[in-house]
């Protein structure tokens, strides 16, 4: 089995995703060390230990996430889940990679840009093909699709690709000429998607206040699922090492409803 040195696989993702760029809620990189060389990675959304389990029972040397551990504000003791998915990684030699911020915005390999994809929308670019974008840390990415004419056929869109039932805030009539989007719990942007004028909003959470604000100002919105529109960058983002390194990489989907 063809196996990489595991420094020199944490150096090219930190590079290709340009790691140090991101002022985030977590580190980003290889947060737990394990074994030397990495021959077979399992890819997921998050560090579960779900996921830890499937990755030990497949004998695999990485995983790779795009939720990994060590938030800012979390209680940082080593007790209960927090000290089990730890013990496990551990006594497994098992090598935690992590990106949360420059996996939602890579541009081919980014949540975003894999949503974009999968949603059939097309994001817009300027003159040197670099998505537009938008909002605190430039997370929201700016597009069209002129298949779908409104709000309504959107949220079918969405239920149908995602495969599950969205919440939709809004006029099912209204016209769509611009859409904006951006994975995960990224309800707090709404605001800044309005501000560059998009007709609707699509994000994986919602919070109460939402509601509201979609309401008073007419913008249609979508909460996808922080999950089912997070599933595709750390998919991609594993094909693309495989590709590059020639190693076993294996994405694996816990669903999540949230
Ligand atoms: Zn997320």
């Amino acid at each position: 089995m063809k196996t990489i040195d595991t420094r020199e696989l944490a150096a090219w993702l930190d590079t290709t995703l340009q790691a140090s760029r991101f002022k985030d809620y977590c580190p980003n990189g290889l947060q737990v060390e394990g074994k030397p060389r990495v021959g077979h990675i399992i890819t997921g959304v998050t560090a579960s230990e779900a996921l830890l389990r499937i990755a030990i029972e497949r004998g695999a040397d990485a995983v790779l996430v795009h939720h990994g551990w060590f938030w800012k504000n979390e209680d940082p003791r080593v007790r209960g889940p927090r000290r089990t998915r730890l013990a496990l990684t551990l006594a497994h030699d098992l090598n935690l990679f992590a990106y949360h911020l420059p996996l939602d915005a890579h541009p081919e390999w980014g949540n975003n840009a894999q949503l974009a994809r999968v949603l059939g929308l097309t994001p817009e670019r300027d003159a040197d093909g670099v998505p537009l974008t938008c909002g605190s840390g430039d997370l929201i990415w700016l597009g069209n699709a002129p298949a779908l004419a409104t709000l309504g056929d959107l949220a079918t869109r969405v239920h149908e690709r995602l495969g599950r039932q969205p919440l939709v805030i809004g006029d099912a009539d209204r016209p769509l000429h611009r859409i904006a989007w951006c994975t995960g719990g990224a309800q707090g942007m709404l605001a800044d998607a309005i501000d560059a004028g998009a007709d609707a909003y699509i994000t994986g959470e919602a919070s109460e206040p939402t509601f509201h604000l979609a309401r008073e100002t007419g913008t249609g919105f979508i909460g996808a699922g922080h999950h089912a529109t997070e599933r595709y960058g750390a998919q991609a983002l594993g094909e693309a090492v495989a590709k590059q390194f020639g190693i076993q990489v294996e994405f694996v989907d816990i669903d999540n409803p949230v």
